[in-house]
């Protein structure tokens, strides 16, 4: 199982599994929200997670529903209109050493990415837009 939080831990959060595969989004609206090069998103089924408070939503875009705590500010979630079966919780909210969490397998939007950010030489696979994300 894997578990997180926010910040403050006004929220919490477990799983029954590990996250499918984490993704590293360079998109300006991750950027902006993360205040940070990109945001790591690890993917989990829907119907995997379970919440003690449900985080606050908004929408910044046309295309997925985003989530913080509304106590701490901590970034949770997004969700895409296109793929309500599979939620991505923000990466950094996850505790460590519970569970086996994998790599980031991929870096997308990186037609967004930030100039002053050298994407590394990680082995991740690089999509300019959203290549193949919920489907990998
Ligand atoms: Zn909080
Ligand atoms: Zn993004």
């Amino acid at each position: 199982m894997a578990s997180g939080s926010c910040a403050c831990r006004y929220i919490t959060y477990t799983t029954s599994n590990p996250p499918n595969y984490l993704v590293n989004c360079h998109c300006t609206t991750c950027r902006k929200q993360a205040g940070a090069p990109y945001q790591s998103w690890a993917v989990f089924p829907s119907d995997d997670i379970k919440w003690t408070t449900k985080p606050t939503e908004w929408r910044a875009t046309e295309t997925a529903t985003r989530s913080f705590c509304p106590r701490c500010g901590s970034i949770l979630t997004m969700k895409l209109d296109r793929d309500l079966t599979s939620i991505d919780v923000a990466a950094g909210t996850l505790d460590d050493g519970k569970t086996l969490i994998p790599l980031p397998g991929h870096h997308i939007f990186l037609q967004e990415k930030a100039s002053w950010y050298k994407v590394p030489e990680d082995g991740a696979k690089r999509w300019d837009e959203w290549g193949d994300y919920h489907k990998w």
